[in-house]
């Protein structure tokens, strides 16, 4: 069978049912009617160099080839990605189980208590490690991570509002390049910092420090630390939270600020992401947080329950008053970091960091030996030596041995030991230099000096030390799973995030070693399979788009508008027109448009909305005529977000391009267009996508992503250049020249096996399972917006208002209501307050929209009860849902309607039921009273073990 047909969910006699109840003879029929004809492409959709459709064994195979021409080695370049050992139970457990990247961002807390406690974990152990009071849960990358550090410290300083943040010439390369682009956008002053003299002169909101140097060196940030905030600076500290285990935390030496990544805990190096960085605060700073911050709360029963903290705070969600504008993060890579300290616990990442030091002090002993003396004689895991003239031939002897090493210099090379490397590895490196292995005790004299040994204890909480054994972590893992509603249990109908099918095929290269093991910053040679991989999605998102080029670096879709509008303002600015930096945002935008406006120093002026959803074309006129001077962009979405085809979109384009503005289209909609039309066809001179809703990759809990930006042949000189070497490009985005790169053979499998034509078919029936969820949905909830012959496009939204008027029940009861029939609520009032927009993708089949509109009828019914009167709201089985199987099995029972109908409103559920974990969350105590680690077992009311361990030792 085509993959076409797997991947789509209506068989062909469930779409001619569905076309007879929307009212169109063909998927052509309802497309050209739904699809404005001046936006429509002329021409059929061709993937370069992909006459037809593959297998999904031709895919795999073809795969397999392109892998084939990577050439892994052992990695021990450094700079930020190390090789690490995935532990099998947490790859099997976790990245290949639907159960854990199929699921949504834990908006829904009570569906979502699994993932939350996950990220509670690894929440708590770079609390622990770095020593702070509040770490969130994942951050893209950890160079962007450290701008926003140094945007964070910008914002909170009070005492010092004007004034410079130096920074640390000892960062990682990327971190420097991705810290000073950010900072030149938004005209914050930043001084590159030689720390060993001082601090640089003049007022200084605050430091950014290396705690371990690029060239490996282990840094005593204590006395920096100390100048710096005595000089009224904030201090923020990049560090290696595998190294926090024996080193002190920045905590400790007066850090307000802490952040790193957390690939080597069992994440692999993906070409260079994705990986979840983190970042830390003191008690203080925590509501100036970027990204998302899991924390404890309880529900209706008192029982102890996780939830995203200051949910509604989430800066992306603020728009043009946000501070940064991270939506989609890492939450995946979390997962599995958080897992990983779980299963080897305090003592267990001990001795995977004193090991992987002492296999580095044998290695400086044995190049001082041999005359080599290492640059800096206290490191933890990188050695540092000078070969002059000979830096090439070290490289090129050691990959002879299979081993890539850092090349500084010509005259300089940088080793960095990692969790898998073995003392054979250490002999190869030593013959590669000409050194030979060091006597017993000679690497004494590179042991960490007791002024930089960390002493206090870390990873206390009994869950670090609860699951050593396999079949315990496979237990916990399963466990957690067990609490969420994922992908792999129900559809997920979230309007504007495209939960369609992640199709196994598409996921099984990702892990494959000749992909996942290559180094970024490995030669060029060695990633050839990579560059054509790269080349393939390059080309045939460009022909998906009609754009004229594409860079995958953003690794959300909020990087590819922030670098999307860095084009346009360095494009005005080489014009000679800096003076255009107003973007014209449309109120019903996604909240990320605005905050990254923001953030590339634009200025925000919104455009009204009209009665039917689309742009106000007077408003608009307006806007455009008052700033035509200044303007430089119009975002739309398009599909907008009101799930309806604008008739005037090519005409919005027309009006800004008069006035000299730019054209920037949200494309993180595209799945009703792809393959019917093309936003650089019609007008559109800039785009992201979201490969991680239209193009497959999993939501993963709330990343990881990929936000490609696309852009016209005048922009294409503005693309994101080389984090590693400022100066090309307008400025890098993420820290990898491919971003999340790991995951994009997901996106290649799927444009591979659906080709050309089965994109547009499955355009065409995404647009077809939505018009007839609408058709189905509206005698009971209207269908708010619609575009030419009522149809919508993508999604639809239903507008509850009415009925809430009626009955007091809202469109949060209607979401929670839905957990008891094992549905994941629709979009919760975005763009419209008080509506539920409902996106089915093409993926989902027949009885599985007809499961959906059967709940939503029930639950009409349910609410229409309480309208009339017959219930009191407060007393609803809409209000007191979900219901856990601990409140319908209770002993006692006082509610106004039965257990039978709170647990199995529909008979289907007695066949296949889900209990939720947890009853209603209350949101507003969990925000007044901010708890974001884990709570003790005892808040859980469960046995624990009387001998509660004691943390490490120390
Ligand atoms: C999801 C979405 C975004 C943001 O993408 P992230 O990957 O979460 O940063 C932007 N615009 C629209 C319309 C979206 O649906």
């Amino acid at each position: 069978m085509p993959f076409l047909d797997r991947h789509l969910g209506p068989r062909p006699d469930d779409v001619a049912a569905m076309l007879e109840a929307v009212g169109h003879r063909s998927l052509d029929d309802l497309a050209a009617a739904a699809v404005p004809a001046s936006i429509a492409a002329r021409e059929p959709l061709r993937l370069p160099g992909l006459p037809a459709a593959l297998s999904e064994e031709q895919a795999l195979a073809r795969m397999r080839r392109i892998a084939a021409r990577n050439r892994p080695a052992v990695q021990m370049i450094g700079q930020g990605y190390h090789e690490t050992t995935t532990p099998a139970v947490l790859r099997r457990n976790i990245l290949e189980s639907p159960a854990w990247y199929t699921s949504y961002t834990p908006y829904q807390a009570e569906i979502s208590q699994g993932r939350l406690e996950a990220l509670l974990n690894f929440q708590n152990a770079i609390m622990d490690l770095t020593g702070l009071d509040i770490a969130n849960a994942s951050m893209l990358d950890e160079a962007t991570c450290a701008a926003e550090a140094v945007l964070l410290m910008h914002r909170a300083n009070r005492k010092v509002k004007e004034g410079a943040v130096a920074v640390d010439s000892r960062l990682l390369p990327q971190t420097l390049g991705i810290v000073f682009s950010r900072l030149e956008a938004l005209g914050i002053e930043a001084i590159l910092t030689d720390f060993s003299s001082g601090l640089p002169e003049g007022r200084l909101f605050g430091a950014l420090l290396a705690q371990i140097g690029s060239e490996g060196e282990l840094l005593d940030v204590g006395p920096t630390a100390a100048a710096a905030r005595e000089a009224g600076a904030l201090v923020a500290v990049a560090t290696d939270p595998l190294a926090l285990t024996l080193i002190p935390s920045p905590g400790s030496l007066g850090a307000d600020v802490a952040v790193g990544s957390s690939q080597r805990f069992g994440v692999p190096l993906f070409y260079g992401g994705p990986h979840a960085a983190f970042i830390a605060v003191r008690k203080g700073l925590e509501r100036s947080l970027p990204g998302r911050l899991v924390g404890v709360s309880t529900d209706e029963a008192g029982r102890p329950a996780y939830r995203l903290a200051l949910q509604t705070r989430e800066q992306h969600i603020r728009r043009e008053k946000a501070t940064s504008n991270i939506c989609t993060a890492q939450a995946l890579l979390a997962v599995v970091a958080g897992a990983y300290a779980v299963y080897h616990g305090p003592e267990g990442l001990r001795r995977i960091a004193e090991q992987i030091h002492g296999r580095a002090a044998r290695l400086a002993a044995g190049l001082a030996g041999a005359g080599l003396e290492p640059l800096h004689g206290r490191f933890f895991d990188t050695v540092t030596v000078r070969v002059p003239g000979e830096a090439d031939r070290v490289l090129a002897r050691a990959l002879e041995e299979g081993i890539n090493l850092r090349r500084v210099d010509a005259d300089t090379v940088g080793v960095s030991v990692g969790e898998p490397h073995t003392a054979e590895h250490i002999e190869a490196v030593l013959r590669a230099f000409g050194a030979s292995a060091a006597q017993e005790g000679e690497a004494e004299r590179f042991a960490i000096p007791a002024q930089l040994r960390r002493r206090d204890g870390y990873l206390g909480h009994p869950v670090f030390h609860a699951h050593r054994s396999e079949t315990s972590m496979m237990r916990y893992l399963r466990e957690l799973s067990d609490r969420d509603l994922a992908l792999d249990r129900t559809m997920i109908p979230l309007g504007s995030c495209t939960m369609k099918l992640n199709a196994a095929a598409e996921l099984e290269p990702i892990s494959w070693p000749e992909l996942a093991g290559i180094h970024p910053l490995a030669p060029a040679d060695q990633a050839r399979g990579w560059a054509e991989l790269i080349g393939d999605l390059e080309a045939w998102l460009a022909a998906i788009t009609g754009y004229a080029a594409v860079s995958l670096q953003p690794n959300a879709g909020s990087q590819g508008e922030y670098a999307g509008l860095l084009a346009i303002r360095d494009y005005h600015r080489d014009r000679g027109d800096d003076q255009r930096r107003i973007v014209l945002i449309p109120a019903s935008a996604h909240g990320t448009n605005a905050a990254s406006a923001v953030l590339a120093a634009l200025r925000v002026v919104a455009v009204a909305t009209a009665e039917d959803g689309s742009i106000l074309m007077e408003d608009l006129a307006a806007k455009v005529e008052r700033h035509r001077d200044e303007l430089a962009a119009i975002m739309i979405t398009y599909p907008s977000t009101h799930g309806v085809f604008e008739g005037d979109v090519a005409e919005v384009c027309r009006m800004v391009h008069d006035a000299g503005g730019q054209v920037y289209l949200d494309g993180a909609n595209l799945n009703a267009l792809v393959g019917l039309a093309t936003p650089g066809g019609f007008g559109g001179d800039v785009s992201h996508l979201n490969l991680h809703k239209t193009f497959c990759i999993p939501h993963g809990g709330g990343g990881p992503g990929v936000g490609p930006v696309a852009v016209g042949e005048h922009l294409r000189p503005y693309l994101p250049g080389d984090p590693a070497a400022p100066g090309e490009g307008s400025g890098a985005v993420s820290q990898a020249m491919f971003g999340s790169a790991g995951v994009l053979p997901i996106s290649w499998m799927y444009l591979a096996m659906m080709g050309a034509e089965g994109l547009a078919e499955a355009s065409r029936t995404a647009i077809l399972n939505a018009n007839y969820l609408a058709r189905r949905l509206d005698p009971y909830f209207p269908v708010l917006y619609a575009g030419a012959g009522g149809l919508v496009a993508h999604e639809c939204i239903l507008d509850l208002r009415p009925l809430t008027k009626a009955s007091g029940i809202t469109a949060e009861d209607v979401c929670k209501r839905l957990m008891d029939f094992g549905f994941h609520a629709p979009t919760l009032a975005f763009p419209v307050p008080g509506t539920l927009m409902v996106e089915p993708t093409e993926s989902e089949d027949l009885a599985e929209l007809d499961r959906f509109v059967e709940a939503m009828a029930a639950i009409h019914a349910e609410m229409t009860e309480v309208a009339e009167g017959r219930v009191e709201a407060g007393e609803s089985v809409l209000r007191r849902a979900p219901h856990t199987a601990e409140a319908v099995s209770a002993d006692a029972w006082d509610r106004p309607y039965p257990r039978s109908q709170a647990a199995y409103p529909v008979p289907g559920l007695r066949r296949s039921k889900y209990w939720p974990p947890v009853g209603r969350n209350d949101g507003t105590a969990g925000d007044r009273n901010l708890v974001c680690e884990c709570p003790p077992p005892a808040a859980f009311d469960i046995e624990h073990r009387a001998d509660e361990p004691a943390g490490s030792e120390d």
